[in-house]
C-alpha cells in the first residue's frame, strides 16, 4: 500500500492529518474509537514513510481526498470543496465532512 492510500483510508476512519514544521501529525477525531485492527497497520505505513506522507499531504484535500489546488482561508482545499464551502458559507467543512463519512 502506498503511504498516500493509507492517509486516505485513515482520513475516512476519522483521523485528521496535518504537517507542522515539516513533521506529520495526526489525531483521531471520531466518531467513537478507531478499530485498532484497521488503524494500526495503516499508521505503521504512515510512520515508516513520513517524508512521503508529508509530501502527499501538501497536495491532498483533507475534506474529500482530492488534489488540492490552493489554500483558502488557511485551509487546504481542492477547488470543488472551496466552491461548495462558499455556497454553504460554512467555515470548517473538513471536520464535519469527515465525521459524516466515517
Ligand atoms: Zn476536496
Amino acid at each position: 500500500m502506498r503511504p498516500g492510500e493509507a492517509v486516505i483510508e485513515l482520513s475516512r476512519m476519522g483521523f485528521k492529518f496535518e504537517v507542522a514544521d515539516g513533521k506529520v501529525r495526526y489525531r483521531y477525531e471520531g466518531p467513537g474509537e478507531p478499530d485498532p485492527g484497521q488503524a494500526v497497520p495503516l499508521l505503521e505505513v504512515v510512520k515508516a514513510h513520513r517524508d512521503e506522507v508529508a509530501f502527499f499531504l501538501k497536495c491532498h484535500c483533507p475534506r474529500c481526498g482530492g488534489v488540492v489546488f490552493g489554500t483558502f482561508e488557511g485551509k487546504s482545499r481542492c477547488l470543488a470543496c472551496y466552491w461548495e464551502s462558499e455556497k454553504t458559507g460554512k467555515q470548517d467543512l473538513g471536520r464535519t465532512e469527515l465525521r459524516k463519512t466515517a
